[in-house]
């Protein structure tokens, strides 16, 4: 477990951010997704993946989609800790990845990828290493099922998010702009920056 965060540990600095250092472990009975919705250089969506005490990670930069005909650019992400799936708040700008992250959905959710001869379920793991992995999400903006699929290898590995036409799909639903705010706390992301900047008494809640 320990080596898995190594890369999420050597880029940040835990006394100058309020990310969490990852060191609990797992103990939830079903996997939990989590996609955040984070303004750094960048606006883009973290999508992450429980897989045993860490979490999968692509960003997205035009965040998932309920359309079955929009295809989503992820770009595979360092692993992350489980509590990650909590945070919401602003990570210092000089510091990695700074700026400030909201939990824009989450919930839990079934790994229902399929070995292609067997029928088997393949662990979510393996999935990814093979490049192509299908979930169902249980959340509050986002259901049904999703199909990872790694178009491009290498240094610069691509995949794509696409909804399964199911009966959660929905071509006239647009959450990413219909529904801004965190799942968890109901603020934007300017109400989480305006909250967390210094000066300014933090609410209590
Ligand atoms: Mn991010």
């Amino acid at each position: 477990m320990t080596t898995k965060l190594d890369e999420y540990a050597k880029k940040r600095h835990f006394e100058r951010t309020p990310e969490p250092r990852g060191k609990r472990s797992a103990a939830t009975e079903s996997p939990i997704f989590v996609i955040q919705k984070h303004q750094a250089s960048t606006l883009h969506y973290d999508f992450r993946l429980q897989s045993g005490d860490v979490l999968k990670s692509w960003a997205v930069p035009k965040g998932l989609s309920t359309d079955p005909n929009e295809k989503r650019l992820a770009l595979p992400t360092e692993d992350h800790p489980l509590e990650y799936a909590q945070f919401e708040g602003d990570i210092p700008a000089d510091e990695y990845g700074g700026g400030t992250v909201l939990v824009w959905d989450t919930g839990p959710y079934e790994n229902v990828t399929q070995d292609k001869d067997s029928g088997d379920t393949v662990p979510l793991e393996k999935a990814i290493q093979q490049g192509h992995a299908v979930v169902r999400l249980h959340g509050e903006k986002l259901r049904g099922g999703y199909a990872l699929t790694r178009i491009d290898a290498g240094d610069e590995e691509k995949w794509l998010i696409v909804k399964t036409d199911d009966d959660e799909a929905d071509a006239r639903r647009n959450p990413v702009s219909t529904e801004p705010q965190s799942v968890l706390s109901g603020r934007t992301l300017e109400e989480i920056a305006a909250d967390s900047s210094p000066g300014k008494a933090r609410k209590k809640q």
